[in-house]
């Protein structure tokens, strides 16, 4: 490895690739080195992206990520450090890594039969290490942090960040802070980032307090900021669009789905694919579709309100149409209740490049969604369960055609919110929506539930309920 001219500059002699961040603002493109601590644009506070260039061509990359899946290298058994082509770090970068990636792509026949299609594939990102996708991300951020020289790395989560993160900060042996709004963890995300042995915190107020705080703590040099604004997490996170399609066999599905909370996801889903479409390793982009929660959907307003065509790529300048924040989030998929996404240009970008869309659904829809994921044998959490009722409403809508190929993406294990879904079998899933009677909770009716049955304890006692309770299709 040599630097290159440019202050910061990666240049590796071998495949001459040289990455830098850049502001996405189209009216302001200022530049800076790989290695400068920023979260934003210094210049305009724009989000930043990060660019690297290769001169490696497609039918190499596709030949050495494919000869790695016989390999027994630790960066080549992970699903984001085998892609390291596409990745802003030198050879001899200090990887902290806890073999994330890797996840399968599930065909879910019942729920594609619930949604109305011929075929659905599920790509379960909530099988990575901490139970979600955002370990994926993780692995580059707590990486950058070390080469940084970080001595603490603090985030604002819901829950499957600082879950995450934590881990990842014990793997690199970096003091955490977790900042979690009060009451607004599950458990299972509360007990893993503890087990992690990570500080956490727990602040008065919402989500988008606790992100307000921690732009300010981030003055201090010796913290690091690992929020999903961090361009290092999205780079992570794009290598999911490369696994994806590398277990599609580079063909590519008409759509792809994704659950939309702060949408740093979704953008690294639209960078991912863009990047292997500029590459030439793609030849086509899937139609990117952001499904957020109704109580908690500033993107899905914002896109409706657009007719979702009138947008172009010059409507992302700062002075054109702004998001309007949701003052008050409210779902009981606790992962995606943002009402201010730091990253809805990136993804909002990443819609527009691939002719995709944003919609919204609503707590009942999810709740059976999730059901049904459940049913296939697969699972996920609440957040996650979006995707399968935005491809639903889709259908109804003749917005995909049955034959048309689909892959959702979930983001979270079933076991991250364990209380939600004995909640919905039980029959005792309460809401406080739009439906809701003022003060009032509602219940979800779980048109899928499946509670727990008392038997005598007698076989034949047993015997007549299995009979009676045979499973129908
Ligand atoms: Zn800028």
């Amino acid at each position: 490895m040599t630097l290159g001219a440019m202050e910061g500059t990666i240049e590796i002699t071998a495949t001459r690739t040289s990455a830098e961040q850049h502001c996405i603002e189209p009216n302001c493109g200022a530049r800076f080195g790989i290695n400068e601590r920023l979260y934003v644009c210094s210049q305009c506070g724009g989000l930043l992206d990060i660019e690297r260039t290769t001169e490696d061509d497609a039918e190499t990359l596709r030949t050495v990520w494919q000869a790695r899946l016989a390999s027994f290298d630790p960066r080549d058994r992970s699903g984001v450090w085998r892609y390291r082509e596409l990745l802003p770090f030198t050879e001899s970068a200090p990887i902290v890594s806890l073999a994330e990636g890797n996840t399968p792509l599930y065909d879910a026949p019942r729920s594609a039969r619930y949604c109305g299609l011929a075929a659905l594939r599920l790509k379960h990102q909530g099988l990575n290490p901490t139970g979600s996708f955002k370990d994926t991300g993780m692995t580059v951020a707590v990486t950058q942090a070390r080469i940084l020289g970080a001595r603490t790395v603090v985030c604002a989560s819901t829950g499957n960040t600082a879950a995450s993160l934590a881990a990842y900060a014990a793997r690199a042996e970096l003091q955490c802070a977790i900042l979690v709004p009060s009451g607004q963890i599950t458990n299972a995300k509360l007990a893993q980032s503890l087990d992690y042995g990570a500080a956490v915190l727990e602040l008065e107020g919402n989500f988008d307090d606790a992100m307000r705080v921690i732009r300010e703590l981030t003055e201090d040099e010796s913290i690091y900021l690992v929020n999903s604004i961090n361009p290092f997490r999205i780079e992570g996170q794009k290598t999911v669009a490369f696994e994806l399609m590398q277990q599609c066999g580079w063909r590519v599905p008409d759509h792809v789905v994704v659950p939309g909370g702060n949408l740093g996801n979704s953008a690294a889903f639209g960078k991912g694919f863009k990047e292997l479409f500029d590459l030439g390793i793609i030849d086509r982009l899937p139609q990117l579709t952001i499904v957020q929660a109704e109580g908690a959907a500033p993107l899905a307003h914002l896109f409706s309100d657009s007719d979702g065509g009138r947008f172009t790529a010059d409507s992302l300048l700062p002075d054109a149409r702004q998001l309007a924040p949701v003052k008050y989030p409210n779902t009981l998929a606790t992962a995606i209740k943002i009402g201010a996404p730091v990253s809805w240009k990136k993804a909002l970008r990443a819609v527009l490049w691939t002719g995709g869309r944003v919609l919204s659904v609503s707590e009942d829809e999810i709740a059976d969604a999730k059901a049904i994921i459940g049913r296939d044998g697969i699972g996920c959490e609440p957040a996650s369960a979006t995707t399968v009722a935005g491809i639903k409403q889709m259908i109804q809508k003749n917005l995909i055609e049955r034959e048309e190929t689909v892959v959702a993406v979930l983001t979270g294990h079933v076991l991250k919110d364990a209380d939600y879904a004995i909640n919905y079998h039980r029959q005792n899933l309460y809401t406080h929506d739009s439906e809701s009677l003022p003060g009032e909770m509602r219940r979800i009716e779980g048109n899928y539930s499946n509670p727990p049955a008392s038997v005598k304890a007698t076989k034949a006692a047993i015997l007549e309920y299995l009979k009676r309770e045979q499973p129908q299709q």
